[in-house]
């Protein structure tokens, strides 16, 4: 959509995005923000979150930068200690950030790697709401990003798929008990051309091959994704928790 067509949903409201200084993070942040959120972004280095904050200023969003790594507890609760300080409240969480260290097989990740699959995935999320909880306002709104490799984990990044599977699962568990106050729900993305990704994307065959096999014929932008967390974050959505929009361009996602 084009920036001048964007809606007001989020005017008055303050939004936490994590891993939010490039990619599907600072589009999800840059969108909040356009339709009128006062955010809090973060990454690991403090110059991707310096030059984050600086775009976003630039279109005249409100934002606060701070480092944050999710596996480091002190800089979770800096996170969202800062955010009180400043804006007083928290009505929107997206956990974003993901590890996928391993292209191995499950049965041959060393374990060192299988924790900090876990841990980055899926652990720190809970970790994140449970100091975010005290916080977080009536008809306040989390938004998990998991993935399409949810659905049928692919073999080069089969336990990585397991951890969005299990982001599946902990939406549907904290709908429940959060309820009524907070809804949950989760965006499951398609293959986007990101740092993340670009082991796949910058591929011509893997790409080509994802896109035909694609029912929409193209990849997704970090916008795509953007648009759909959107949504599912702000009032329009205020009947639906526990959900997981799937935004991969018609590509199958049965569990
Ligand atoms: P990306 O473009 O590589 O961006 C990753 C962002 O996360 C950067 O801002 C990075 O900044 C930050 N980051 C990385 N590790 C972090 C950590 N441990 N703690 C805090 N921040 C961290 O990645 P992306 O493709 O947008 O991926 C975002 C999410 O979408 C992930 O959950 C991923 O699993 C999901 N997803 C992506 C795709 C895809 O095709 N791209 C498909 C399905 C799902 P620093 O380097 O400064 O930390």
């Amino acid at each position: 959509m084009e920036k001048s067509k964007i809606g007001r949903r989020f005017e008055g409201k303050v939004a936490i995005v994590t891993a939010s200084t490039q990619g599907i993070g600072f589009s999800i942040a840059e969108r909040l923000g356009l339709e009128g959120a006062s955010l809090v972004i973060s990454s690991r280095r403090q110059r991707n979150v310096d030059e984050a904050v600086k775009k976003l200023e630039a279109q005249g969003i409100d934002v606060l930068g701070l480092v944050c790594h999710v596996s480091n507890a002190q800089q979770r609760k800096d996170l969202i200690e800062q955010t009180v300080q400043k804006y007083g409240k928290i009505d929107v969480v997206v956990s974003n950030a993901a590890a996928n260290p391993s292209v191995d097989a499950i049965l041959d990740t060393e374990e060192s790697t299988l924790d900090k699959l876990w841990e980055i995935n899926v652990k720190t999320s809970i970790l994140l709401l449970k100091d975010a909880s005290p916080h977080l306002t009536k008809g306040s709104s989390i938004v998990f990003i998991s993935s399409i490799s949810a659905y049928q984990p692919p073999p080069a990044m089969a336990m990585y798929g397991v951890t969005k599977t299990a982001l599946l699962g902990l939406t549907k568990a904290l709908a429940t008990e959060m309820a009524p106050h907070t809804r949950v729900n989760c965006v499951a993305p398609g293959t986007v051309p990101t740092r993340f990704a670009s082991f796949i994307t910058d591929n011509d065959t893997i790409r080509n091959s994802i896109m035909e096999k694609t029912p929409l014929k193209r990849l997704g932008t970090p916008e795509d994704m953007a648009a759909a967390t959107a949504f599912l974050a702000s009032d329009e959505a205020s009947y639906i928790t526990g959900e997981t929009i799937v935004v991969a361009g018609g590509m199958t996602s049965r569990l």
